[in-house]
């Protein structure tokens, strides 16, 4: 068995981030900036008001309450047609630009409107004014020529709001990776009755969804039968399609592990690397790694545990660095043990399902999510996270533990 940072150290040292390439900012979102983006342009782009209300010289208002004539009105979108001289007031909507002349603007709830009907627009100002009141200076967000966002930022819906508000409709961006899902047994069915001895391929929707979640693009490669030109046709056929590939079965020491042999093989005939490693955690033992011309493929275990758990701890953080990802961990919180994580020692390393839930003083509590074995996926489904729990008799309860939020 060779432990888990090994195994971990040996994959990432192997990846490299994809080619950059220039995306609509529509399509970019959940992809890493590969390029700073610089601004062109000042944001907000001229000096505006942050409140309904009117635009007036700060000093015209010392002695409040005073009375200002009101000599013209500032919709949002529309530009000042006069300044504002002394004694005067600009009526103003939130969003439209400061007039020449105002230094200030007094939010509408702090006015009244006189009107004495001889046609004479006044306002009452009832409090005094400081200099720069509720205006929004134009640069005020971002200044013209200003570092935006460094490489290596992954895109949320927020800078693509940014992106569009500088006038950038398309960025600089590690490619999205295309990763191919291989399933493999003659045991699975993926619809309809089951014959005996057939079970459901459960794996493969999963791992897909994992790998769009992931911020990579899903490719199905359908399942095979345990054969093995069939399985090494279809990783052939993966590695010529997909950036990465995942396939689930077939890596353990069985008669029928075609996997490790196919991967083996390909690897030799086309140049790349092959290791299988019995790696010293619980669930996840085997794992199957190569690289193929350079397309990195993960030969995950079949139990679906073992695979979700093999996907978070190997692939995933892999595809992150694929996608650009300066950060491709997941979180590891410290976590108070709800109860006893039981266990025996057996020089493994035990991830165990959890659900993560904070106490009101604001702690995290891990609660383990079910039966822990590596076929029963609804533990999985019901978790936010995995707890480490290290090698030796367990956790008490109360006790702090490790938890990988998913
Ligand atoms: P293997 O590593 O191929 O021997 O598979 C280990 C266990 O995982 C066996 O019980 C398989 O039936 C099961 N298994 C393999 N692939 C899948 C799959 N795609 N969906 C659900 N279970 C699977
Ligand atoms: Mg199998």
């Amino acid at each position: 068995m060779i432990d888990l940072e090994s195994a971990q150290a040996r994959i990432m040292g192997a990846i490299t981030a994809m080619a950059p390439r220039r995306v609509a900012a529509g399509d970019a979102l959940g992809l890493v900036l590969a390029a700073d983006v610089v601004a062109g342009e000042a944001v907000p782009p001229f000096a505006n008001t942050a409140m309904d209300g009117y635009a007036v010289r700060a000093a015209d208002t010392a002695n409040a309450p005073v009375v200002l004539r009101v000599v013209d009105e500032i919709p949002a979108g529309k530009a000042p047609n006069i300044a504002v001289e002394a004694g005067e007031a600009i009526r103003i909507f939130t969003g439209a630009p400061v007039p020449p002349g105002a230094d200030a603007i007094v939010m509408v709830e702090r006015t009244e409107r006189l009107d004495d009907g001889s046609g004479d627009d006044r306002v009452r100002i009832e409090v005094a004014a400081t200099l720069g009141d509720h205006i929004r200076p134009a640069g005020g967000d971002i200044d013209a020529g200003q570092t935006v966002f460094a490489a290596g930022t992954r895109l949320r819906p927020a800078h693509l709001g940014v992106l569009a508000s500088l006038d950038l409709y398309d960025v600089l961006v590690f490619a999205r990776p295309r990763v191919g899902v291989l399933s493999t047994g003659d045991e699975l069915v993926e619809r309809g009755p089951l014959a005996p001895g057939k079970i459901r391929d459960s794996n493969r929707p999963m791992l897909q969804a994992l790998v769009r979640e992931a911020g990579c693009e899903a490719v199905d490669l359908g399942w095979a039968r345990d054969d093995e030109a069939l399985i090494t046709e279809r990783i052939a056929h993966g590695v010529d399609t997909c950036d990465a590939l995942l396939t689930s079965g077939a890596v353990s020491v069985g008669d029928y592990d075609f996997v490790k042999v196919a991967i083996e093989k390909l690897a030799a005939a086309r140049g790349g690397e092959y290791t299988w490693s019995q790696v010293a955690i619980k669930p996840a033992k085997p794992l199957a790694f190569g690289i193929i011309g350079n397309v990195p493929i993960f030969g995950l275990p079949g139990n679906p545990v073992s695979s979700s758990v093999s996907f978070e701890l190997f692939a995933r953080p892999a595809l992150r660095v694929l996608a650009g990802d300066p950060e491709p961990q997941r979180v590891v919180v410290a976590a108070v043990a709800e109860h006893g994580f039981a266990r025996r020692a057996d020089g493994k390393v035990h991830f165990d399902r959890v659900r993560v839930r904070v106490d009101e003083d604001g702690h995290y509590r891990a609660i383990r999510s079910g039966f822990q074995a590596s076929n029963v996926l609804s533990g999985m489904a019901n978790a936010e996270g995995l707890a480490i729990v290290p090698d030796g008799d367990g956790i008490a309860p109360g006790d702090p533990v490790r938890v990988m939020l998913l």
